[in-house]
């Protein structure tokens, strides 16, 4: 036992020293990995200089989608429905644009404002019933939400047939979905018996007629939930080394293994959170290194990471805040009590989704696990902390990680067995975790290997030991599990298949869907 013990220990020497090994890992399409020289001057010139404005106007006019309250000095606020025009709108990659507003609470004044809360006016885009990027279990939780009534209804790209769109409709207190069909010659339709040229036409016609839909449209669902910017401001994006003083703690919200996490609030305006690091946690070049990286990674389903303060310790790292906080304390609180095993399935491919998006970028997680997910409004949850394991100087006290050698210690219990023995950090690494995750989610938090302490389970995996199913857990959910904690990591499934077997749990195929015309 002592030897393997050694063994274990020598192989784990480099944990969390690599980013990815080239011959380990065959990821679909490498990219390469683009670390920016960081300097430290951000903080001198903490405001760019505005741009000028064009003397000739571009003649766009934009729609705000979402109601915005100026963060800086140099934004503008407006009101979903104002007018606005882009001044100098940049290319497609710019987050911010300076604009003028036309109408609204800002009328004339111009500052930024953020390119994902406007749409070109008269575009689809700007429709109020457009949701193009939801999907069908959001478009259920948004329109059975409060704030709609009856007929409330909303168009999503439609989920198991790329290009195609669907209709999802309220109907006393439930959810009905119908497929918009495209006609080769451009138009659509419902049922077969009536075509539209346009999505606005149908949506007229089947707001003034019921004509075989379960109900006529009435509003279009609420938009309550605006998405989050790119970054805190337009100052932020390049500048995200900010000020201390720019930051407010005002209430501690848990403290990890690396510090304390705080709520905060930048520039008076904004709820941000604060993660407090631990003197001695990290060499702030290495962090700034990853951090660059991670700033890079936008996704729904991701924690932003918005700016840091790294001059002096401890290290502030900023980032959205999420208000139920890990998925790990809210299963436990849970215990069943209002999430029911849909619920369950929903987080776990929200959490695939996240996943799904770094394994696209050709990133590692590394230590995904409940803990490391956050939970906000309408069991929304997204993935934290990726790529944080690499840099942290590992000391905790912490029972969850298993010590491999003086200083080096990671979640034994989520960790793959060529990780642990092998060193081998991969996509596929993070795949097994994935399935300990989904372990975690079904129990409602239960530590993975109740009855086994670390050093048992770094035994027991090679000889072939995998958990059981647990209690109440479907079939289906279990195999997906053992598909994740397959021997060979190449026999693993991607994170874009859990995805869409998580999806698909639910009945996700064309028969659940409603038809139009047997009305
Ligand atoms: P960590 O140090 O990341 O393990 O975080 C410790 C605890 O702080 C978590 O278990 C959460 O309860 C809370 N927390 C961390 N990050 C956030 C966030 N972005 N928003 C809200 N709560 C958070």
């Amino acid at each position: 036992m002592g030897d393997f013990r050694e063994r274990v220990n020598m192989c784990c020497q480099r944990t969390f020293s690599c980013f990815r090994d080239p011959e380990v890992d065959t990821p679909p399409a490498p990219q390469k990995r683009h670390i920016e020289v960081i300097t430290n001057d951000f903080t001198k010139a903490p405001t760019r200089q505005l741009p000028p404005i064009p003397a000739e106007k571009p003649g766009y006019v934009y729609v705000a989608l979402y109601d915005y309250t100026a963060r800086t000095e140099d934004d503008l606020s407006f009101n979903a429905g104002d007018k606005l025009e882009p001044l100098n709108r940049g290319d497609d990659s710019v987050d911010w644009w300076f604009a003028r507003a036309i109408t609204g609470i800002s009328a004339n004044k111009t500052g930024y404002i953020p390119a994902n809360y406007v749409a070109l006016l008269e575009s689809l885009d700007a429709e109020p019933w457009y949701f193009p990027e939801t999907k069908r279990s959001d478009a259920e939780k948004m329109l059975m939400s409060q704030e709609n009534n009856n007929g409330a209804f909303l168009i999503r790209n439609c989920e198991s047939q790329a290009g195609e769109l669907s209709l999802s409709v309220l109907d006393k207190g439930k959810v009905k979905h119908y497929k918009i069909r495209k006609l080769d010659n451009g138009g659509y339709f419902v049922s077969r018996t009536r075509n539209f040229p346009t999505l606005r036409e149908l949506v007229e016609h089947y707001s003034t007629y019921d004509d075989g839909l379960c109900v006529r449209l009435a509003e279009p669902c609420k938009k309550t939930v605006a998405p989050e910017t790119h970054g805190l401001s337009y100052n932020t994006v390049d500048h995200w080394e900010i000020p201390r003083s720019s930051v407010k703690l005002l209430r501690k919200l848990g403290a990890g293994q690396f510090g304390e996490v705080h709520e905060g609030v930048w520039n008076d305006t904004t709820s941000v959170a604060v993660k407090t690091l631990k003197a001695g946690t990290m060499d702030p070049k290495d962090f700034l290194q990853e951090a660059q990286m991670m700033k890079k990674l936008r996704h729904p389903k991701l924690i932003q990471l918005y700016a840091v303060c790294t001059l002096e310790e401890p290290i502030y790292i900023i980032t959205e805040l999420m208000s139920h906080g890990s998925l790990l304390e809210h299963l436990q609180k849970d215990r069943g009590a209002s999430l029911k095993m849909s619920d369950q399935i929903e987080l776990g491919s929200q959490v695939a989704a996240g996943m799904a998006y770094l394994e696209l970028q050709n990133y590692i997680h590394r230590d995904l696990a409940a803990r490391n997910v956050l939970v906000g409004d309408n069991n929304v949850c997204k993935v934290a902390d990726f790529g944080l394991a690499r840099v942290f100087q590992m000391d905790s006290e912490d029972e969850n990680v298993y010590e491999a050698k003086e200083g080096t210690k990671f979640p034994v219990k989520w960790t793959a067995p060529e990780a642990i023995h092998e060193n081998k950090f991969t996509i596929k690494s993070d795949v097994w975790s994935f399935g300990i995750l989904l372990y975690e989610i079904v129990t409602f938090g239960q530590m993975p290997y109740p009855t086994m302490t670390n050093f048992q389970v770094v035994q027991q995996l090679p000889k072939g030991y995998r958990m059981p199913c647990p209690l109440n857990c479907p079939k289906y959910l279990y195999d997906i599990m053992c598909e994740c904690w397959k021997d060979l990591p190449a026999d693993r499934p991607t994170f874009e298949t859990l995805q869409w077997k998580l999806e698909d749990f639910f009945d996700m195929d064309v028969s659940s869907y409603d038809d139009a015309s047997r009305y």
